[in-house]
């Protein structure tokens, strides 16, 4: 198992996509416009989407995948796109964008009795089993200025994984649910310079320094392996590099392995308990 790094920026710019993570080759996390980096024949190959929130940065690319695959999904007989999401989120998306004034209803299109998309509600604590491979995805809490969910995806077997936070500023129960269940590597928003801290605070981001806070603030061993850091504004990442490593030393936090998220990289999902791995 994988996760392929397709976008992980907080905006757009050259060089710089929006939230999308392709786990193996069936399998979304978030659908910003990392998409417009996957050939056509791989993006008909997606069959579930998992969103974290209605902002558009994590779902401008369903509308535009749902529709520019149709035709070769259709032709291979393959099933609607099922995404899976909050309730709120998946409202948002209908009453928003799939609308027929924005983009067309693809949940009644081509034909009512077989849509090209399907809406699948999910909670908090959830655990879904997604694709022939029967990947295990837990649903995890967030604080964002939405509802808002991160993610825990493991193989088959128990233990290692990956974790998304999506969107968050400081989410304690997040932390709670990582020590129930570690893995290891851990994918965690700083979107943020901690020069914007009050526009953090207000949007539901986080900053080096918030982050650092709630890492000084866990008890017992921490539930990660290792820490990548997603969703920088573009232009900010070495404001926020600079900022995390103070953040680190002022509140004594040594020995972590914790480094930016890379567009294109990607990350073996593994049954190993603790170990990052980066795959070549
Ligand atoms: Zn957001
Ligand atoms: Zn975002």
């Amino acid at each position: 198992m994988s996760l392929h790094v397709l976008g992980c920026a907080g905006s757009l710019a050259l060089g710089h996509h929006t939230t999308t993570f392709r786990i193996d080759a069936d399998i979304l996390l978030d659908a910003g416009s990392g998409l417009a980096r996957v050939p056509l024949a791989e993006l008909a190959c997606i069959d579930h989407v998992l969103l974290t929130h209605s902002h558009i940065d994590h779902l401008l690319g369903v509308p535009l995948l749902v529709d520019g695959v149709l035709r070769l999904r259709t032709a291979a007989g393959r099933p609607p796109i099922a995404v899976h999401a909050l309730p709120q989120t998946l409202d948002a998306l209908s009453r928003h964008i799939l609308n027929d004034v924005i983009w067309p209803d693809f949940t009644r299109l081509p034909r009512p009795e077989a849509p090209a998309l399907t809406l699948h509600p999910l909670a908090v604590g959830d655990v879904l089993t997604l694709g022939s491979r029967q990947r295990r995805v837990r649903v995890l809490p967030a604080a964002h200025s939405v509802p808002a969910v991160g993610y825990a995806i493991h193989p088959q077997q128990a233990g290692g994984g990956v974790a998304f936070s999506g969107d968050t500023g400081p989410c304690p129960a997040l932390w709670a649910a990582l020590q129930r269940e570690p893995v290891a590597t851990l994918i965690i928003e700083a979107a943020f310079a901690d020069h914007d801290a009050q526009l953090a605070a207000r949007s539901g981001h986080h900053t080096p320094e918030s982050l650092a806070r709630e890492l000084a603030a866990l008890a017992g061993p921490r539930p990660f392996g290792a820490l990548r850091l997603t969703h920088a504004k573009p232009g900010e990442e070495a404001a926020i590099a600079a900022d995390l490593s103070r953040a680190l030393a002022t509140h004594g936090l040594t020995g972590l392995d914790v480094a930016p998220l890379r567009e294109g990289e990607r990350i073996a999902i593994s049954p190993h308990p603790t170990k990052h791995v980066t795959l070549p």
